[in-house]
């Protein structure tokens, strides 16, 4: 039994496993503690990324990170589990039995110790409740759903091939997600055609359906108009204020009474934290079930507990679900719990700094913001500065989490990778 004091990782998502590389590198390498990663999947994924594995436009096998191989270059320890339950009183995280993919149990359920606990579980999208969506929409929020949307993307397209009718696929909430995803998708269709066995390919009929007045709310505008104006110039039906009250296998129900017929329903709007925060120890939460945090990221209730990212939520002066907020927590989580852990100091407070914001319709337009709230991108040279921006999100990320030169290998890999392979997956 080592005496070192133990800093548990709940969750290796975009601020999880930046938090996890940087202590095991600090901490875990000087032997000063041990750092511990616990995630229910064996690999990671960049999220932001998530809706082009859907579209098949993006390959997963090249930007899954192993845990388990990142762990033992960084100096800390990886185990695959999920997280049920808290019992705070003798500091343990409890984690339910692991399972092979056949149902067995691969792994007895069992108990974690802690000193300080981070939680890191992020989000999934919200239905509100609204009736139907559970049990006939498709999810976007993890590997598993995007690669299950992408078989059942491909097999529709093919049903569509054989019988020359249009595919029809509706998704709910304009925000980042949904409106990339139905700029996606068209980009796919335009690729497999490229590959195409049939002399008269299928059309693609988008819907895109947003509560709101206006696509991507979080953006300003005339951002907003210019990417609906794009949408439809691919084609994507773009319905805003479009409360939806219903969804059956054949598509969704507006409150108005209209019916939106969709093979594919998508449901990508709202956000929520995972169920199993309910289960942690009587912990605060919000309405979304997110975890009450101060704004130095302890939780409100347990000092030795924090959260960051999607799953938690400042009181007060709440920040928006983004990887950058998740990656800017990660970080300074990573510069203060040394001395939290180490010498009992306190963390101060995080002061988020905002960069902007980037969003990317396929290869065919992108628009950014920048922090004084003036707008780039948009015509076809912007448009290109914004999209190799948005892409560059993700080669920061790589490089941060792999260093500089492989970093750069993983990128040069995948440049070869598309001289050699359809770039959009078609099996
Ligand atoms: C399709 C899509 C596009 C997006 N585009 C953008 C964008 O362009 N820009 C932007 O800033 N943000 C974007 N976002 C949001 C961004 O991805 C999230 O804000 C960010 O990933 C949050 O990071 P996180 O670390 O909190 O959670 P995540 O990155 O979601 O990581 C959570 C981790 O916790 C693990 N986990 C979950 N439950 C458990 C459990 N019970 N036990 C153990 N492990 C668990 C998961 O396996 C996962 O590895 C997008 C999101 C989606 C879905």
């Amino acid at each position: 039994m080592s005496n070192k004091p133990e800093i548990l990782i709940v969750g290796g998502g975009v601020a999880g496993l930046a938090l996890a590389t940087r202590l095991g590198s600090s901490l875990g390498q000087r032997g000063q503690a041990r750092i511990t990663l616990i995630d229910k999947s064996f690999s990671h994924v960049w999220k932001p990324m998530l809706h082009c594995f859907a579209a098949g436009t993006a390959k997963n096998e090249n930007d899954r990170i192993s845990f388990m191989a990142h762990a033992s270059r960084h100096h800390f320890e990886f185990w695959p589990g999920e997280i049920v339950g808290l019992d705070r009183t003798n500091r343990q995280a409890v984690l339910g039995p692991f399972h092979a993919s056949d149902g067995s149990v691969v792994l007895e359920g069992r108990t974690v110790s802690y000193d300080a606990l981070v939680l890191s579980i992020g989000s999934c999208a919200n239905d509100f409740r609204t009736p139907g969506v559970a049990e006939h929409c498709l999810f976007i929020d993890n590997l598993v759903e995007a690669n299950s949307f992408n078989e059942k993307f491909r097999m529709e397209l093919l049903r569509a091939y054989d019988a020359g009718n249009e595919l029809d696929i509706a998704i709910v909430g304009g925000g980042a997600t949904g409106t990339q995803l139905a700029a996606e998708l068209h980009k796919a269709l335009e690729i497999v055609h490229l590959h195409s066995f049939s002399q008269t390919p299928p059309k693609l009929k988008v819907t895109l359906l947003e509560a709101g007045p206006r696509i991507l709310p979080a953006f300003p505008e005339e951002v907003s108009a210019a990417a609906q104006k794009q949408l439809e110039g691919i084609n994507v039906e773009v319905r805003t204020s479009a409360m939806v009250s219903g969804a059956d296998e054949q598509g969704f129900i507006l409150k108005d009474g209209t019916r939106i017929p969709a093979t594919l329903r998508v449901w990508a709007a709202g956000v929520k934290a995972p169920e199993v925060t309910t289960g942690f120890g009587g912990l605060s939460l919000s309405r979304s079930g997110q975890i009450l945090v101060k704004p130095n990221l302890q939780t409100v209730d347990d000092p030795a507990i924090f959260a960051m990212g999607d799953c938690s939520f400042i009181v007060d002066d709440p920040l928006p679900p983004t990887a950058q907020v998740a990656r800017q927590q990660a970080h300074h989580l990573a510069r203060h719990l040394p001395n939290f852990i180490l010498n009992k100091q306190d963390i101060p407070n995080c002061v988020f700094n905002n960069k902007g914001a980037i969003v990317a319709l396929g290869n065919y337009n992108g628009w950014g913001t920048l922090p004084g709230g003036s707008v780039f991108g948009g015509g076809f040279l912007k448009g290109l500065s914004a999209r190799l921006g948005h892409l560059m999100l993700y080669r920061q990320h790589q490089v941060e989490l792999y260093g500089f030169t492989r970093g750069m290998i993983a990128c040069f890999a995948d440049w070869i990778d598309s001289l050699v392979r359809p770039s959009v997956r078609l099996d």
